[in-house]
């Protein structure tokens, strides 16, 4: 059997994609949004692109977002809707971030419909593996590279093997900063990933391992639901 090429799907795709922190889900939202040809969305990005226009509402979300808090789901479903309503959105989308709570859950389903969501894609990885990936991960100032305690030489020497700068860990990736984010997210998200669940919209994939094959499962359980 011949594997169905995503480019000529004619309809527009509408993909959600959930995971932990740490799980992988924004290189796999990237490869599929490309993969589909439809915008990669990611709430994230765009309340980070707005703390660095400094606007009024950029402070806002930047006090927010640095106690590891979420945006009222309201203020999310007016930033949603603007977005859906871009003409780039009209061939289809992927949101990576959105929604977070099931109340954006229900507002999207009211925004879009009840056939507006093709498929949520739930990238499963347990808390204790993104807690280890996460507290060893180690990030040069300079350039950007990330390295691993106990695989990296780099991470455990502090120099950089790319540009020689200083190899540090994250403000936000120590353990006590990773794990409240965690618990938000089993108490707000996962909530709203059981609901897509009970709609009969949820796959869920097992996001431990090689990436090439995850990206192929991800695909596959898309390809399968477009028929
Ligand atoms: P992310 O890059 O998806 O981890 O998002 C970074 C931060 O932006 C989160 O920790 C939240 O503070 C905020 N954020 C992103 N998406 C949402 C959302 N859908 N609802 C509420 N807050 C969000």
């Amino acid at each position: 059997m011949e594997a169905t090429t995503a480019a000529t799907e004619a309809r527009p795709v509408r993909l959600l994609v959930f995971g932990r922190q740490g799980a992988g889900k924004g290189t796999q939202a990237v490869r599929l949004a490309e993969r589909y040809e439809v915008p990669h969305i990611s709430t994230g990005d765009m309340l980070r692109a707005a703390v660095k226009d400094g606007t009024e509402f950029g402070l806002q979300a930047k006090a927010i977002m640095d106690a590891g808090q979420l945006v009222s789901d309201e203020v999310m479903l007016g930033i949603i809707s603007e977005r859906l309503a871009e003409p780039d959105a009209a061939r289809g989308w992927l949101l990576d971030g959105f929604p977070r709570t099931e109340q954006q859950a229900k507002d999207l389903v009211a925004l879009v419909g009840a056939d507006g969501i093709d498929l949520a894609l739930d990238l499963d990885v347990p808390e204790s593996v993104v807690l280890e990936r996460i507290t060893t991960r180690r990030v040069c100032s300079e350039c950007g590279t990330t390295y691993s305690l106990g695989r990296d030489e780099s991470a455990s020497s502090g120099t950089c093997a790319k540009c020689g700068g200083g190899v540090v860990q994250r403000d936000d990736d120590t353990e006590a900063a990773v794990r409240k984010r965690l618990d938000i997210y089993a108490s707000q998200t996962l909530p709203a990933v059981r609901w897509f669940g009970e709609q009969g919209l949820l796959v869920t994939i097992d996001g431990v391992g090689d990436p090439d094959a995850i990206a192929t499962a991800l695909a596959e359980a898309i390809d399968a639901r477009l028929g």
